[in-house]
C-alpha cells in the first residue's frame, strides 16, 4: 500500500493521510491547514485529496485541523461514507457550521478590500451547500468494533483521550493475501487527566503514523495548575471581582467546568456564578453531557448522582448577544468564560475591553497563545493593549494556566509509543513542528533502535 501525506507534516493543521492499495482507497482525517495566509492558501490544493477515487473518509477526531476540509470533498462529488464515533460527528457538525461562518465572514472582510482596490473578489473555500451535503454521508461507529470500510480495509477505533469521541485508528490492509496494520494516533490526549479516559495504546503495528506535537517537552503537571489556578480564583472571588477565561470551545471549556465542579463539591472553593458566554461552547458542553458514557469513571459516577448538576448549578449559560452585553452589568464575583481562546475575535474582546483597566481582575489564560495575539500580547506582559481601535490600560491580573493541556506531553507520547515499539514498527512522524519532529524522532531512534521518518506535504511512503 502506499500511504500520501497531504498535511500535518512539519506543523500541526492539515491532518490527512490517504492510504491506497490496488483496490482501495481510504482517507484518515481530512483537516484543515491554519495560521497565517501561506498555510491557508494550502487549503485550496484541493486536487490533492482526490474525492472523486475515494471508497471511505475516516476521521480521528473533530477539532478544525483534523475535519475542516471535508466540505471540499463534498465540493467535489464525493458521496462515499465519512466514518467517526458518534461524538466526533456530533461535535463535527457543529464545528464545520461555525468555520463555515467564520470563513464567510473573513472573505466579506477580505471582498471588500479587494474591490475598494479593483481586484476581482475571491471564491469562497466552500459553501454551505458543501457543508449540508456531509450530513448523510456520515456513518458513526463505536470503540473496538472493526468495520469494514473499503475493499480489503477495516477500521477500529480505540480512545485517544484527547477531546470528546477522540480516536485512534488502525486499519487493517489486506491485499495479495497479506494482512498489514497501519495505526494512526490522531492527536493524543494527556494520562491521568479528570474527565476523560487515557489514550489506548496499540501492541503491534507494521507501520504507525504519529502525533508529536509536544514530542519536545512536558506539560506542568494538571494537579499544580488546578491547585494554582483555585488559589487565584479564591482571592479574585473574595475582592468580589471578575475572572475572565478567554475560552477554546471543544475540550478545555468542559475539562474546567468539571474541575470547578469538584471544587465545589470538595467545598475548596465557594459556589460563584459562571457565565459561558459562547454559542459554540454551550452547544460542545451539551454534547459532552449527551455522550457522558466516555467519561472516566469518577466522572461517570458524578453524572450518575446528579453531583455534576448539583455542583454546577451556578453555572449560566449565556447564548444570545443580548446575554452577553447584559454581563456588563453583573457585579463580581463571577466568573466568564467566552470565545475566542486566543483572544482573536469573539465576545471575550468586549468582557476584556470593559475589564482590563481595573487592577482586581484577573485573566486566565487556559491554553497555547500564538504570536502576534492579543492573548499573547497579555501573557507577554504589556502595559495597554489595543482592542476595535482603543488603547485599553491592562491593569488586571494574567495567569498563564499551562497544564490543563488536551495533548500528552513528551513522557505520555513516549509511554504510549513503547507499547507498540516491540512489534518494530515502521514509524513516520508528523503532527509537530519539524524541530519538535527531529527531537521526538530522536528519542524513539535511541530507546528502541527504530529509523522514524518525518514525511514532507505530498510525500508517498510505501508500505
Ligand atoms: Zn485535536
Amino acid at each position: 500500500m502506499k500511504i500520501y501525506f497531504h498535511g500535518a507534516t512539519g506543523d500541526v493543521t492539515g491532518s490527512a493521510y490517504h492510504v491506497k492499495t490496488k483496490h482501495a482507497s481510504v482517507l484518515v482525517d481530512c483537516g484543515l491547514f491554519q495560521g497565517g495566509k501561506e498555510e491557508k492558501a494550502k487549503n485550496r490544493q484541493r486536487a490533492t485529496l482526490e474525492s472523486g477515487k475515494l471508497d471511505a473518509v475516516v476521521l480521528t477526531h473533530a477539532h478544525l485541523d483534523h475535519i475542516g476540509r471535508l466540505p471540499l470533498l463534498t465540493q467535489h462529488d464525493y458521496e462515499g461514507p465519512i466514518y467517526a464515533t458518534q461524538a466526533t460527528l456530533d461535535v463535527a457538525r457543529l464545528i464545520l457550521r461555525d468555520s463555515y461562518f467564520l470563513q464567510k465572514g473573513d472573505l466579506d472582510r477580505e471582498n471588500r478590500k479587494r474591490a475598494r482596490s479593483g481586484q476581482a473578489p475571491l471564491e469562497p473555500l466552500f459553501t454551505e451547500e458543501d457543508v449540508l451535503r456531509l450530513k448523510p454521508l456520515i456513518r458513526a461507529i463505536a470503540y473496538n468494533q472493526p468495520v469494514q470500510v473499503a475493499p480489503g480495509v477495516q477500521a477500529r477505533l480505540v480512545d485517544a483521550g484527547h477531546v470528546i469521541g477522540s480516536a485512534s485508528v488502525e486499519l487493517t490492509v489486506e491485499e495479495d493475501g497479506k494482512k498489514k496494520v497501519v495505526v494512526f494516533s490522531g492527536d493524543l490526549g494527556p494520562r491521568g487527566a479528570p474527565l476523560l479516559n487515557d489514550p489506548v495504546p496499540f501492541e503491534r503495528a507494521d507501520a504507525v503514523i504519529m502525533e508529536s506535537t509536544y514530542g519536545d517537552r512536558n506539560h506542568h503537571s494538571l494537579y499544580d495548575t488546578a491547585v494554582e489556578a483555585r488559589k487565584i480564583i479564591a482571592k479574585v472571588i473574595e475582592a468580589k471581582a471578575k475572572i475572565l477565561v478567554p475560552i477554546f470551545a471543544v475540550g478545555r471549556t468542559q475539562l474546567l467546568l468539571y474541575l470547578l465542579a469538584g471544587a465545589f463539591r470538595k467545598k475548596t472553593l465557594p459556589r460563584f456564578p459562571i457565565y459561558l458566554d459562547s454559542p459554540l461552547a454551550i452547544e460542545a458542553t451539551k454534547i459532552y453531557g449527551k455522550h457522558n458514557e466516555l467519561f472516566d469513571e469518577e466522572a461517570q459516577s458524578m453524572v450518575k448522582s446528579g453531583d455534576l448538576r448539583e455542583n454546577l448549578q451556578s453555572a449560566k449559560f449565556c447564548p444570545t448577544a443580548e446575554d452577553s452585553k447584559a454581563l456588563n452589568n453583573v457585579k463580581g464575583p463571577c466568573m466568564i468564560m467566552a470565545g475566542s481562546g486566543m483572544c482573536t475575535s469573539g465576545r471575550i474582546m468586549h468582557h476584556l475591553r470593559h475589564n482590563l483597566h481595573y487592577p482586581e481582575t484577573a485573566v486566565l489564560m487556559v491554553g497555547f497563545q500564538s504570536p502576534g495575539t492579543l492573548g499573547r500580547q497579555l501573557v507577554d506582559g504589556k502595559e495597554s493593549v489595543s482592542i476595535f481601535g482603543e488603547e485599553i490600560a491592562v491593569r488586571a491580573s494574567i495567569h498563564t494556566m499551562g497544564g490543563f493541556s488536551a495533548h500528552a506531553g513528551q513522557d505520555e507520547l513516549l509511554k504510549w509509543f513503547a507499547a507498540v515499539a516491540p512489534s518494530k514498527p515502521r514509524t513516520i512522524i508528523t503532527h509537530g513542528e519539524d524541530r519538535v519532529r527531529k527531537i521526538f524522532s530522536e528519542l524513539i531512534r535511541s530507546r528502541h533502535g527504530l529509523r522514524p521518518e518525518c514525511p514532507n506535504l505530498g510525500d508517498v511512503i510505501e508500505i
